[in-house]
C-alpha cells in the first residue's frame, strides 16, 4: 500500500520542492527524500519524549512513577506495557517507544472526527467530543466503533451517513456517549467521546497524567532550551512563548532563580503558560501578553514601563519564532498558501533586528523554528550574519540534530555549527540513535554577540 503524503497545495509543494532542488548538488537524492519528507510528515514520531521536572525528583524517580501509572493505563486498553528509558545524554528526558502503524479491522459503525482531533489520536490522545464530526444514528455508549479523520472537510457537524470524499483510519474504539447524547443533549458535553482501544498506533494518553511532574515535549524543543543554558540569576527574554514548554524549561533550568520575561501576543496562550508554571511550581517569570515587537528598548536608568527594556538589557534571549510550522508530526493535510509561507521570513526578521538590541555584549540567542524552508531558516542565517556583525554563529551543546543544509553565502564550517532536525533522513544518519531522528523537522542557530 502507497504510504499516505501531507497535502499541501501544488504551488506551495511545487515551491518547495525547487528550493530543495536548488540548494542540494545530486539533484535526484534530494527528490527522493522530498517525496520521503511528505511522507514522513504525514506519521507521527515513533517516540514520545517528556520532560521531567527535576526541581520535584529525580529522573529515576519520575520514570518509576510514570512506569507504573502508564503501565496501568496500558494493561487496562489490553496493549503490552510501554518501553520507557531515560535519554543517555540528557538528564532531563525520559523516552517512550511507540509502536505502530498497527493493523487494525473496520469495524460496522463509524465515526468521523476534524483533522486536527486526528493528528492528537496518532500521538496517543483519546477522542474528546468536540473533535466529533458525524457518529451513526444507532451510536450507543460502549459500542465499538472505527475512527476516521475528514480529510476533505465534507462533512458537517452531527451528520449520520458517510458523505465520501477522502477519510483516513486511526484506530478503533469504544464509545463513551450515545450519539444523542453528543448531539442533542444541551449544553454539549464535554470529555472524552470515544476512548481508544485499538488506535493505528499505540502511544501514551498524557492528559492528566501527573502534570507536575512532567511536559510532553518533542525532543529538538528540548534541545532547543539546552543549547540556550540559561544559567540561575541571569536574565531571559522569551520572546514568543505560549503554550509555554521552551519557558517552563528555561526557569526550571535557572532553578527557578533569576528574571524570566515571557511574552507572547495571544492572551489565552499566555494563559497556558502561567498554567504550565503553576503545575511546576515556577515562580521567578512574569509573562505579558503583547505583541514582543512593540517592545521599546530605551536607555538604561529610568522607571521602566512595560513594554519597555533598556537596550543590552538581557543575558539571553530565546527567539522561537511564529513560522509556517511545516516540520510538524503528524500532519495529513496543510493547505498553507504561498503568500503566507513566503511572508514568515521578513515577519521573523523584525523579531530579530528586535533582539539584538536587547541582548548584552557577550550574550546569547538562539533562533529556532519548526519548519523546513530554507527561507526560514538556513538563509536567516545569512541574513544575520550580512546585517549584524556583533553577531556570532556559535557551536551548539549538545548537538544531535544534523548540519544545516547547503545554502548560498554558508561556508561548509558555518553549516556544521547549526542544527536541524530532517525526519526525511531517519535512515541516512548512521551513528545516532533513532529516537534522536525520529522527531518532528526543527531548526536552531545559536547567535553569540560579541564584546567590543
Ligand atoms: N516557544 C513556544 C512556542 C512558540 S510558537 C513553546 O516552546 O511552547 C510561536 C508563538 O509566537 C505563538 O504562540 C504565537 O502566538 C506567538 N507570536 C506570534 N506573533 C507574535 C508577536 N508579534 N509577539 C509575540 N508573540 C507572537
Amino acid at each position: 500500500m502507497e504510504k499516505p503524503q501531507v497535502e499541501l497545495r501544488e504551488d506551495v509543494k511545487s515551491y518547495l520542492e525547487a528550493t530543495f532542488l536548488a540548494e542540494t548538488e545530486e539533484g535526484d537524492k534530494c527528490r527522493l527524500s522530498f517525496r520521503r519528507l511528505l511522507e514522513v510528515l504525514a506519521s507521527p514520531p515513533l517516540y514520545t519524549t517528556l520532560r521531567v521536572n527535576m526541581l520535584k525528583l529525580s529522573s529515576q524517580e519520575i520514570k518509576a512513577i510514570i512506569n507504573e501509572e502508564l503501565t496501568m493505563i496500558y494493561k487496562s486498553k489490553n496493549w503490552d506495557p510501554p518501553q520507557i528509558f531515560l535519554h543517555p545524554s540528557l538528564e532531563d528526558v525520559l523516552v517512550i517507544e511507540n509502536r505502530g502503524p498497527l493493523q487494525i479491522k473496520e469495524m460496522e459503525k463509524e465515526v468521523v472526527i476534524d483533522h486536527r482531533c486526528g493528528m492528537a489520536v496518532l500521538r496517543g490522545a483519546d477522542i474528546f467530543v468536540q473533535g466529533i464530526i458525524g457518529a451513526p444514528a444507532n451510536m450507543m455508549s460502549g459500542d465499538m466503533v472505527s475512527v476516521y479523520i475528514d480529510l476533505e472537510g465534507k462533512y458537517l457537524k452531527g451528520d449520520m451517513q458517510p458523505l465520501g470524499g477522502s477519510r483516513f483510519h486511526v484506530g478503533n474504539g469504544v464509545a463513551q456517549l450515545s450519539r444523542d447524547d453528543i448531539f442533542k443533549t444541551k449544553p454539549t458535553p464535554s470529555g472524552v467521546g470515544i476512548l481508544m482501544s485499538e488506535p493505528l498506533y499505540e502511544a501514551p494518553c498524557l492528559s492528566d497524567l501527573r502534570p507536575d511532574l512532567i511536559l510532553a515535549q518533542n525532543l529538538p524543543s528540548i534541545i532547543c532550551t539546552h543549547v540556550l543554558d540559561p544559567q540561575p540569576g541571569e536574565r531571559i527574554l522569551d520572546m514568543c512563548a505560549a503554550p509555554g514548554g521552551k519557558t517552563t524549561h528555561i526557569a526550571s533550568k535557572m532553578k527557578n532563580k533569576g528574571e524570566v520575561i515571557a511574552i507572547d501576543r495571544s492572551d489565552h496562550k499566555v494563559d497556558k503558560i502561567r498554567s504550565n508554571l503553576e503545575k511546576w511550581g515556577l515562580t521567578c517569570v512574569t509573562c505579558y501578553a503583547c505583541d514582543a515587537l512593540r517592545i521599546s528598548v530605551v536607555p538604561a536608568g529610568g522607571n521602566l514601563n512595560f513594554p519597555e527594556f533598556p537596550a543590552e538589557y538581557f543575558d539571553r534571549i530565546l527567539l522561537d519564532v511564529p513560522c509556517s510550522a511545516l516540520g510538524q508530526r503528524p500532519s495529513l493535510k496543510n493547505h498553507i498558501t504561498l503568500n503566507s509561507l513566503k511572508s514568515y521570513s521578513g515577519y521573523q526578521r523584525k523579531f530579530m533586528r528586535k533582539a539584538v538590541q536587547l541582548l548584552r555584549p557577550g550574550g546569547v540567542l538562539v533562533y529556532s523554528t519548526c519548519t523546513v524552508t530554507l527561507e526560514e531558516n538556513e538563509k536567516q542565517v545569512v541574513w544575520v550574519l550580512e546585517n549584524f556583525p556583533d553577531l556570532q554563529l556559535t557551536a551548539q551543546v549538545p548537538n544531535l540534530g544534523s548540519p544545516g543544509r547547503r545554502c548560498s553565502g554558508l561556508s561548509k564550517n558555518l553549516q556544521q555549527l547549526l542544527q536541524v532536525f530532517d525526519p526525511s533522513c531517519v535512515e541516512s544518519r548512521d551513528n545516532m540513535a533513532v529516537y534522536n531522528k525520529d522527531t518532528i523537522g526543527f531548526f536552531i542557530a545559536k547567535f553569540t554577540k560579541m564584546k567590543s
